[in-house]
């Protein structure tokens, strides 16, 4: 999706952004083999521009499927956000774009357009855990037969105690 620069005033224009996997394979196929998929996203902004800088404020809604760290289950997790971007021209030969802070970005827009894709893209990406459970008290998998130790009680031998304390129990005491 674009934005012609020239299309947005001083007043506040809306737009509204939907993207599904198929979006998500098409703009990085190197996602296609990364551990979540992309269910639903939605997102609607408002851009505003003054001269040649443009403000845009975007709201963003989405549902990933990620795999449980533990049980490798699907699970579903809602990514919300709130995000501004400040836009200006890019100039051939310009140093890089200014640090970004908090929940404001920095970007340059290129031939009087502005494209939406990749600034959902990066959003998206940032917000994605680095680690998903399914349930904090999820059990996992048995690490000997991989029974999910949430549905069953596997007949695996588990070592009893504590097992820091193993070696203790070839301790012998010497008597003098
Ligand atoms: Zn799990
Ligand atoms: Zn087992």
């Amino acid at each position: 999706m674009k934005i012609k620069v020239q299309q947005i005033g001083e007043e506040s224009s809306v737009f509204h952004f939907t993207a599904d996997a198929k979006w998500l394979a098409g703009i990085f196929p190197e996602l296609a083999e990364a551990e979540f998929s992309l269910k639903r996203l939605s997102a609607t902004g408002s851009a505003v521009r003054i001269g040649e800088t443009v403000t845009l404020d975007i709201s963003m809604d989405a549902d990933i499927i990620l795999e449980c760290g533990r049980c490798l289950k699907e699970v579903e997790k809602p990514i919300r956000a709130e995000f501004r971007y400040v836009l200006v021209p890019y100039e051939p030969g310009e140093d890089e774009d200014p640090d970004s802070e908090d929940e404001l970005y920095f970007g340059r827009y290129q031939d009087e357009e502005i494209e939406i894709d990749p600034i959902i893209l990066e959003q998206l990406i940032l917000r994605i855990p680095v680690r998903a459970v399914c349930d904090e008290a999820c059990r996992g998998l048995c690490p000997q037969c991989g029974a999910n130790l949430n549905e069953e009680q596997c007949r695996c031998e588990r070592p009893a105690g504590h097992p820091g304390f193993g070696p203790l129990k070839n301790f012998k005491v010497k008597r003098k």
